[in-house]
Parts: C-alpha cells; structure tokens; sequence
C-alpha cells in the first residue's frame, strides 16, 4: 500500500511536497484553512484590482523547473514566465537612479555610470565573491536536505574543504564584507539590503548572505498573474499526479497512535488517517500546543528573540507621476543605520526603505487593473522635509 500523507497548508511548500510525493506514488491529501491555495503567495483585490498579496520576487527558477520535470511537465507550459530585463530600479534622494539588469556586463557599466569606475570593478568583485559563497552553499544548504541531515555546515560542506569554508566568510560581518567592496554607501546600501530577503539585518548578518545577491542577479522572472498563478500550476500539478487538495479545510490536530503520526482532525470533526504528515504552516504553531499537545514534539519552540523581521505591506491602485517605475523599485531611507536601530528596538522605522512592486510594469498584464479615472495621484518623490511612515 502507499503512504498515506497529509500535508497541512497549500503554500507553495506545501504543494511542492504534495506535487513530488504523489509523483512517487503517495496517497497525498492537502489540507488548507482558506478558499485558495498559495498561502501567502496570494492575490488580494484592491479597488477590484487584482493585487500579488505577497512574493513578487520570482528568482531560482532553476528549482522551479525541477519540480515539474519530476512530475513530467514543463514550468513554462503551465504558467506565462518570462526573464525581467531589468532586476529592479534603486533610487535615493536627489540621486537619479540605479537599475541592475539580467545582463550582468550591463549592470556593471550600470554601476560605473552612476558611481564611478572604482565602484564598477567593486561591483565585479563582489559578484564574484558573492557567486563563490552560493556555489559553496548550494548543494549542501540551499538544496540540503535539513531534515534528514542537521548536520552543522561543516560537516555537510566537508570539513577537509576548509578554502570553501573560509569562503563563505560565516565569521565576518556582511556591512564590513560590502565596505570592501563598495565605498559608495549607495552602493553598500543597495547590496546589504539583500539580507532583509530572509528577514536580517544587514547590519547582524554574516556576510555568507551576500550568496543572495547572486541568486538575484542568475534572473528574475515575471510570471502573469504573479507568484499566485505559479501556486495555482503547482496545485494542479499535485492534483495530476494523483493528490488532493482540499481548501476551507483547517487542520485542528496531529494525531498519534503508539507514538507515531495517525492522521489529522479537521475543525470539522472529520479525521483524516495518515501515516505521514507534513506540516507547511508555521512550525512555531507546531511547537506551542495549536496542532495539538502530541505534536509539541515534533519541532523546538521558537523564542521571540530568534524570530526575524518581517515587512510592512500596503497595496494600492493608484495612477503613479514623478517617477519612473518599473516592476521592481527600491527607494532608500537616507540613514540605513538608524533604520535598522529603530527596527532591533521594536519600533516602525521613522523613514523606511520602501520596495514598490508596480505590477503592471515590466510584464505582460500580470494584474486585471481597472480604469485609473477614479483614483487620485500618488507622488513617489520625497518632499524634502517629509518622513514617511
Ligand atoms: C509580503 C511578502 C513578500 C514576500 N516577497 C517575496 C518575494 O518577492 N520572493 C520570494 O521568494 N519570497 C517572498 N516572500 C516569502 C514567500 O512568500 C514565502 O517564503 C513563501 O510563500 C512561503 O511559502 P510556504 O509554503 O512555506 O508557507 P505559506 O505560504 O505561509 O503557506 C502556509 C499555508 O498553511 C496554511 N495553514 C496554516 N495552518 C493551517 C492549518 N492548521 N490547517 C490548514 N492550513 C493551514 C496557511 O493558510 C497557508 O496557506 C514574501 C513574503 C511576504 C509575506
């Protein structure tokens, strides 16, 4: 008989799991509180505007790809996905701006146009560092299997390879790592901002996280109707295989049995047997007693010290002037130090760094937008004595 697996959560973990389970033969039943599937890769109406709620971000794609190769399809004939020609647009006060392209020679003339020769062949050097550390961590973290294999980093690099633990640099600073690099505090600004992709301060960070850069700068991809309409391939991809997925189903409780997985209780009362499952929801919900007292067990509590930031999202529909955007936008805070303070102190910064997705820029009507008539203007330019919240 095959396993019987419950996945509690339609994220697109969660369905990733579902899609490659059941293409190895499990019997998969996904179960998902809400009315879609995507988890936080979901679509929001704003205005009646379809509006990416969460990821617009769409980077190693390479993994992507692999995930419906084992199902025996192909990404590209599921969702409409193409390689972004410009990463994303960065700009400062009074400062004019600066794009990164998927062209990496382009991003480099980029960024000797906008800061100078010295800083052009900072940036060359630091693309090359930042692709060493990825190539280091990929197998054995980006693509480990954390699970089965918590082994410390070492061991999974190997500890005789002690050049490619070196550099990983896990002991140095990554705001001191980018000074190397960038004497231009845009510069420095700009690439130390990848840390907050995983919820770090550039300022705490080791400077193994400039790996991220790299990631970034191997593509993004635009996908129409957004991260959402990947999660929806990816349902349907499990579903193909053999897996059902099952919304506006909440998982109230992991069952045991002679202390292993029995199954699930929905809120519903149904039960659900399962000799494996799967939770894609938060492992903090795991740990505190929400899926039940026997599945404490299963993973260690987080405490609120090692939780990471997170954003601030606003969605608007809303004819833009004053600046030229494209689908990706950075615009920086003037003083990234003070930013990041008053975030480790708990407080909203006073100034942020605000990331805009325009969604309908750059891609193929990724959004059904209304008609702009009704809606009134939104500079994007700070006033000068203006702190924005
Ligand atoms: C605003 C924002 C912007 C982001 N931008 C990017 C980006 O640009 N690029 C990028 O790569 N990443 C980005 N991320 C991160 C990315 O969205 C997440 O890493 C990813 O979507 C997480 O997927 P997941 O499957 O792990 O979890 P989730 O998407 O959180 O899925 C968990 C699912 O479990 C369900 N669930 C929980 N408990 C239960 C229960 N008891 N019963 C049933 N169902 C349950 C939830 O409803 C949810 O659907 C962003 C995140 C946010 C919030």
């Amino acid at each position: 008989m095959s396993a019987r697996v419950v996945v509690i959560g339609a994220g697109i973990g969660g369905l990733t799991s579902a899609a490659l389970l059941a293409a190895r033969g499990a019997d998969v039943t996904v179960c998902e509180k809400e009315a879609w599937v995507g988890g936080k890769a979901r679509r929001v109406a704003v205005d009646g505007a379809a509006i990416d709620g969460g990821p617009t971000v769409f980077t190693y794609r390479a993994v992507f790809d692999e995930v419906f190769a084992a199902c025996g399809a192909r990404l590209e004939d599921h969702v409409n996905v193409k390689r972004a020609e410009v990463i994303a647009r960065h700009a400062w006060d009074d400062s004019g701006h600066l794009d990164l392209f998927a062209d990496a020679e382009r991003s480099a003339d980029a960024v000797g146009a906008f800061a100078g020769a010295e800083a052009a062949r900072g940036y060359r050097a630091f693309t090359a560092e930042a692709q060493r550390i990825f190539e280091v961590l990929e197998d054995p973290f980006l693509r480990g299997d954390k699970a089965s294999t918590p082994l410390p980093m070492m061991w999974r690099i190997g500890p005789w390879k002690m050049g490619d633990m070196l550099a990983m640099r896990p002991f140095d600073g990554m705001w001191n790592a980018l000074g190397e690099h960038f004497k231009d505090q845009r510069l420095r600004q700009l690439f130390g901002r990848y840390a907050t992709y995983c919820g770090s301060s550039p300022f705490a960070a080791p400077a193994t996280l400039m790996l991220i850069a790299h990631v970034e700068a191997r593509g993004v991809w635009l996908i129409e109707g957004g991260i959402h309409a990947l999660a929806k391939a990816i349902a349907g991809l499990a579903e193909r295989q053999g897996a059902r997925v099952r919304t506006n189903a909440t998982v109230s409780e992991v069952l045991t049995a002679q202390g292993r997985t029995s199954g699930v209780r929905l809120a519903s009362g149904e039960v659900i047997p399962a000799d494996i499952v799967i939770c894609n929801g938060d492992p903090g919900a795991l740990a505190t007693g929400r899926l039940g007292e026997a599945a404490t067990r299963a993973v260690p509590a987080i405490p609120p010290a090692k939780r990471s930031l997170s954003a601030l999202v606003w969605y608007a529909h809303a004819r833009t002037e004053g600046f030229d955007l494209t689908h990706h936008n950075v615009f920086f805070s003037r003083d990234y130090a003070a930013e990041f303070r008053e975030i480790g102190s708990g407080t909203t910064p006073s100034e942020p760094t605000v990331y805009v997705c325009a969604i309908d820029r750059g891609s193929r009507s990724s959004s059904t937008l209304l008609p702009m008539e009704t809606f009134t203007p939104i500079r994007l330019r700070r006033e000068p004595d203006a702190r924005t919240p």
